[in-house]
């Protein structure tokens, strides 16, 4: 998977996506992030990319044109259009099924904006969608574009070790994920839970599915009307309610 991302500030996303395992990934060819910058594409000699806003108003805007120039140098020559985002607090909400769905494109382009965001005739001739990574504004889309490409990244076949790794985890399938443990089995007098040490696989997949159940019950109730689970499962629900009375 490629994936280009436009930014005012190439050295932050390098810095925290050539490292941990979105870097292993690249270096083992399994994505490619290029990260341009848009000041190379301004203009005017003092490499601005924004300007006042028509109609007057606060901060500034940055310009259709270094943008477009940007975009172009991603995109000439290729026979398809990649799906281009623009990271905006007007967007769509990003969630795990998201990252499932973008993790299958061969090409992503992501478009960070700043200041007060983007002269929207850019917006209307290369994006495809918006994606928010939630209701706060930002100063720049950079942070949020580096919680996509993360997010998608690992969704990646071959990203992480095995599917187990990211299956049984929080949003993956509409629950959050069982708590985890380590060594040493007690610390400051609280035990990990006997199951768990047992070796007994079936006891401790039932216990990490209840477990992920009564998570989910206790920190996002809301979800569980959406998760997938059976007549058992509900049942165990309503005893968890039962008990709350
Ligand atoms: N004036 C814009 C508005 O009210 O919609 C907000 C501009 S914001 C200060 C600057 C940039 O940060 C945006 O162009 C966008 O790229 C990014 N940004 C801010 N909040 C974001 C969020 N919640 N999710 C994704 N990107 C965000």
């Amino acid at each position: 998977m490629k994936i280009d991302i436009l930014t005012l500030f190439p050295e932050m996303m390098e810095a925290a996506l050539k490292t941990s395992i979105i870097g292993r990934a690249e270096e083992n060819g399994l994505l490619s992030i290029n990260c341009v910058q848009i000041r190379d594409f301004a203009f005017n000699k003092h490499r601005q990319v924004d300007d006042y806003p028509y109609g007057g108003g606060q901060g500034m805007v940055m310009q259709a044109e270094p943008i477009f120039q940007a975009y172009k140098s991603v995109t000439e020559g290729l026979d398809y259009k990649p799906k281009t985002i623009y990271m905006s607090p007007q967007g769509k909400t990003f969630r795990q099924s998201m990252a499932k769905r973008l993790a299958r494109e061969k090409h992503i382009v992501l478009l960070c904006g700043h200041y007060e965001g983007v002269d929207q005739r850019i917006l209307d001739e290369i994006v495809d969608m918006e994606i928010s990574i939630g209701d706060f504004v930002l100063t720049g889309g950079e942070i949020a574009a580096m919680a996509v490409v993360d997010a998608t990244a690992r969704m990646i076949p071959g990203v992480l070790a095995s599917e187990v790794a990211f299956s049984e985890e929080s949003h993956f399938d509409g629950l959050l994920e069982f708590p985890q443990y380590t060594r040493p089995a007690e610390w400051h007098g609280a035990c990990v839970p006997e199951v768990l040490q047992s070796g007994n696989h079936k006891l401790i997949e039932e216990w990490k599915r209840r477990s992920a159940i009564e998570n989910t019950f206790k920190k996002r109730r809301g979800m569980l009307s959406r998760a997938r689970l059976s007549k058992k499962e509900r049942e165990f629900v309503e005893d968890l309610k039962q008990k709350e009375r």
